[in-house]
């Protein structure tokens, strides 16, 4: 039979999708669809257009991402065999590169790959999308919009056509729709006119020397994603004015410290908030006699009208400051001024709250039932993630680690009560290393008390371990915060049992009172979802 003859989307639905139920796991299928490549011309196209599209690098902290089929996963160890057997034919294939390694201990390298795609690049222009989560690496080393400016500049000096380089000739950068900008300088030397700019994230930390700002507003026509990543980020992009007619995303950080001024909803008019898709908001104020963020809200919350955009919304207190005036104003933001600020944004899907992170606080008290009823405003509201729930909001609505655990008296919660003191006194035996390794239930010691004392010092500790355990499932880099999910579920076999003893008590009544008919709502307590 001669393959060529056969239909191509016949093939294709063997590739895309038989081929995919058949295999067990993401990896399975990633080395079928390279098996199949080898067998024919044909297949060997149609293979590699979906090895080729979406790349995922990943190393063993960030093993957990292996999960989407939509995307072809290389290990750290195997990014030099990748490079360098990449063809021209197989680059163009590439529509975009993620890299999700961390080097702190390990130092990745990956000017090989810069390289290789620059020298492409010369010949051909090709859109990519390349986003690289190693942030201790773009410290240390370049990011590849560095490497290509540098390779842009040489050739500039070499010619002496600095007018034509910045001017129409597209400029290798062009190919890249996703920017990382690390130092004001490049903000200004940068053709950030290129028509192919989708993403543009700002990370800078310092400003060496004097940067000047052009005068002239400059267009970046097609930008629809902007995260402003850090403070001076936000003051750079501002000094900038840029027009940015089609942003759709937008995170912003700013802390209202001691030398700078405070926040200010007028400087954002570039910034249509009626249009956004995603507003993600990172302020905080160090300031006693300040209430700047409840400033920008109210001013945000003006002009409600009903034909806003906005689905996703996160409020963040930036860094987590817990000064007493800092969270006066986000308890006043979460008790007063939401249900305006919903009156606005009536089409709100998702939004994700973490104010405070570290402390247990209970001076400023947020208002559940106020909280409650601006939350029932939302009928299309599906996730309600409250990272930092046990911290800040627990104490503040007096709910106790006692009523959290020990309201339920069925027969599962029974068990998993026994399992509960089991552990406790386990760990307390080995000094609460929290080493579960070597642990085993004994069913013969059910008789435990159907109550878990938490004045008893090694419950108290253990109920500490599961709460941190749940919560650090949001202590994912935030870089990139708005590209990332904020959320990777950590699934530890042998802690997963005692969600269920969360579920059956106290947070399920303010679940189902925070629901109140809106049955698709999904809310997470500071990592226990109901
Ligand atoms: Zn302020
Ligand atoms: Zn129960």
């Amino acid at each position: 039979m001669n393959l060529n003859s056969m239909y191509t989307d016949l093939l294709e639905s063997i590739i895309n999708r038989q081929l995919r139920d058949i295999s067990s796991t993401p990896c399975e299928y990633q080395s079928t669809l390279a098996s199949v490549a080898k067998t024919s011309r044909l297949f060997n196209d149609l293979a590699n257009a979906r090895l080729y599209r979406d790349i995922v690098v990943y190393d063993d902290d960030n093993k957990s991402i292996v999960e989407n089929d939509n995307c072809t996963y290389i290990h750290i160890n195997q990014l030099g065999k990748f490079v360098e057997s990449l063809t021209y034919q197989n680059f163009l294939k590439i529509r975009s590169i993620e890299l999700h390694c961390k080097s702190n201990f390990s130092k990745y390298d990956y000017s090989a790959l810069y390289e290789k795609i620059g020298d492409f690049w010369t010949h051909t222009q090709h859109n990519i999308e390349f986003i690289n989560f190693d942030i201790d690496n773009i410290r240390r080393n370049q990011t590849i919009l560095q490497f290509l400016s540098k390779d842009c500049y040489e050739i500039m000096e070499e010619n002496d056509e600095v007018e034509s380089c910045v001017g129409s000739k597209p400029s290798k950068v062009w190919n890249l729709t996703n920017w990382s900008v690390l130092a004001a300088q490049e903000l200004t030397s940068l053709p950030l006119w290129s028509p192919n700019l989708k993403t543009l994230d700002l990370f800078i930390e310092t400003i060496i020397g004097d940067v000047q700002f052009p005068m002239q507003r400059v267009k970046i026509p097609n930008l629809e994603q902007l995260n402003l990543n850090t403070t001076l980020s936000t003051q750079c992009f501002l000094s900038l004015n840029p027009e940015v007619p089609n942003l759709q995303k937008v995170s912003i950080s700013y802390s209202h410290s001691f030398n700078k001024p405070p926040i200010n909803f007028n400087d954002y008019q570039m910034v249509d908030f009626d249009k956004l898709t995603d507003l993600e908001l990172k302020f905080n104020c160090l300031h006693s006699d300040c209430s700047c963020i409840n400033e920008f809200y109210h001013e945000l919350s003006q002009n409600s009208h009903h034909f806003t955009k906005l689905k996703n919304l996160s409020i963040v207190n930036h860094n987590s400051k817990n000064h007493v005036r800092n969270l006066e104003q986000y308890a006043f933001l979460l008790s007063s001024q939401l249900s305006d600020l919903f009156n606005k944004f009536t089409s709100l899907e998702y939004i994700y709250i973490r104010i405070n992170e570290f402390v247990k606080n209970d001076t400023c008290k947020i208002d559940w039932n106020s909280f409650n009823k601006s939350i029932q405003m939302l009928p299309s509201l599906r996730k309600l993630i409250i990272a930092d729930f046990f911290n800040w909001w627990a104490p503040s609505i007096q709910l106790t680690r006692t009523l959290m655990v020990n309201t339920c008296t069925c027969q599962k919660c029974h068990t998993i009560k026994s399992l509960f003191q089991q552990m406790a006194a386990y760990d307390e035996d080995n000094h609460y290393t929290h080493n579960f390794d070597n642990y085993c239930f004994d069913s013969t010691q059910i008789m435990m008390p159907n109550h878990i004392d938490l004045v008893k010092k090694a419950n108290s500790k253990f109920m500490s371990y599961l709460i941190n355990h749940y919560k650090s499932q949001f202590h994912e880099s935030i870089i990139y915060s708005m590209s990332a999910s904020y959320f990777r579920e950590h699934d530890n076999q042998l802690l997963s049992p005692f969600k269920t003893l969360f579920m059956h008590g106290q947070l399920r009544l303010l679940a189902s009172s925070l629901k109140r008919g809106n049955t698709h709502l999904k809310v997470n307590f500071g990592g226990i979802s109901i």
